[in-house]
């Protein structure tokens, strides 16, 4: 068939490519190459987080804004200007902090992130992408022992699907990691998870090897979408053209593709940022999670990448200065005395809708028209396997997992 992927992030790479692996002839729209600066896939925290399958509202959340949103160090920042449109999707977003709904999302969330690690092995396997995947351990910090069973929810209910650690006290973590200063207290460590060593590399590189399958691609904004009866007629350079099938991959901007098809979408931009410390004089064994700070903290090849926060100001306003600054008081107090040459600073837009779980699988509205997108803070890591749901949605086969919670009319009512 002839399919069109639009959007050459992580998840529309990945889908292109399991789909031209299917033998499909794929074209792949952007209006940036894959792995460019305007991707969330470029400037993640490069972590395959299989267990971060607990949503950010949690039963303590809304009492616990404030202190993020104006405490020194706080993790959560907001474009004021900007509160009136959000308040449509924070309202109900918000709303789904209780534990009921908590529960609910880990469970399909886990259903997509289990096997993250094998799911990047499988599609990077025999590409150029293959050697930015790194495995081991990951780390989230605390304190002290408090501030890590504050955080009691989320670690049972990643008991409950599977997910195993090692607590870590001080002597310990300093065994491992004897640069960490005394604001390293407490650790959780998991096991099997991996890290990309290189995101925007990385996507390039299975793109690169999606071009060899014969994929074409289109450096052009797709302005509209519709399904014609058998398949879907793309306008872009002010021309429609005819595709078999179509999958919507354009991460936070899908929203007015995706409601043009009779969908309500609620999507909203969580803008996150990273500071990347080029020839820093410390790096870590393997990634950090700081539990305070809510942040990720990864061994790259350019340096150590701080990477991470939550800012809700749409997809247009400048970036902010104050959460880089945040990455830099941090990493100096976990680290007393870093240092580092040089560095690069970077904001780009998680997809995050309002019950936290990505949308994937066909249109309700429109046969013949997917829907990958979503993955609001770990599309990095479920991208590849996104994308092998899609291809063999396509290809007729059954997923071995509920597709239920990720539907594409599920706010339409
Ligand atoms: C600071 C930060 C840290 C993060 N850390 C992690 C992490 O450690 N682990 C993890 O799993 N996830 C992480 N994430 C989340 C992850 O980066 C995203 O969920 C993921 O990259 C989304 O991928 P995507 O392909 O959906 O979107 P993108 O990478 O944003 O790609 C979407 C593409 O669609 C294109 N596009 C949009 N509209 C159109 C159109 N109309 N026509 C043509 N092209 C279009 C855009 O140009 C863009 O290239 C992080 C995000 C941020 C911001």
């Amino acid at each position: 068939m002839r399919i069109a992927v639009i959007g050459a992030g992580i998840v529309g790479v990945s889908t292109a490519l399991w789909l031209a692996r299917d033998g499909h002839e794929v074209t792949v729209f952007d209006r940036v190459d894959p792995g460019d600066p305007a991707q969330a896939s470029y400037g993640n925290a490069g972590l395959l987080a299989r267990s971060m399958i607990v949503q950010v509202p949690t039963p303590g959340l809304l009492r616990a804004v404030p202190k993020m949103l104006f405490g020194t160090d706080g993790p959560l920042f907001l474009k004021w200007r900007y509160l009136p449109r959000l308040m449509p999707w924070l309202v109900p977003f918000l709303r789904t902090g209780d534990e009921a709904s908590v529960r609910r999302t880990a469970a399909a969330l886990s259903d997509l992130l289990f096997d993250a690690v094998d799911q990047h092995r499988a599609i990077a396997r025999g590409t150029a992408a293959e050697p930015f995947i790194a495995t081991g351990e990951y780390t989230f910090l605390y304190r002290n022992r408090a501030a890590y069973l504050a955080e009691a929810l989320d670690f049972d209910i990643r008991r409950e699907h599977g997910f195993t650690w090692d607590e870590l006290d001080r002597a310990a973590l300093l065994e491992r990691d004897p640069a960490l200063g005394p604001e390293a207290g407490y650790g959780a460590t998991m096991h099997d998870h991996g890290w990309i060593t290189d995101p925007a590399a990385y996507v390039a590189a299975l793109f690169d090897a999606c071009r060899a399958l014969g994929a074409a691609f289109i450096r052009a904004e797709v302005d509209a979408i519709r399904p014609d009866g058998q398949g879907a007629q793309i306008t872009y350079n002010g021309e429609e053209h005819h595709f078999d099938q179509a999958v919507i991959a354009s991460g936070a901007w899908s929203r007015k593709l995706a409601e043009s098809l009779g969908h309500r979408i609620p999507l909203e931009t969580e803008r996150g940022y990273h500071v990347m410390l080029q020839n820093p004089s410390h790096r870590p064994p393997q990634p950090y999670l700081i539990g305070a700070a809510k942040f990720g903290i990864t061994p790259m090849a350019q340096g150590l990448r701080c990477a991470g926060l939550v800012e809700f100001g749409g997809l247009d306003a400048l970036p902010s200065t104050a959460p880089t600054d945040l990455f830099r008081r941090t990493i100096r107090r976990l680290y007393p005395g870093i240092e580092w040459q040089d560095e690069t600073i970077w904001m780009g837009h998680r997809p995050s809708t309002i019950d936290s779980l990505p949308m994937i699988g066909q249109s309700a509205r429109a046969k013949g028209i997917h829907f990958a997108f979503g993955a609001q803070h770990i599309g990095m890591t479920s991208g590849p396997k996104t994308g092998r749901l899609i291809a063999d949605h396509i290809a007729g086969k059954t997923p071995n997992i509920d597709m239920t919670p990720f539907k594409s009319d599920r706010f339409d009512g």
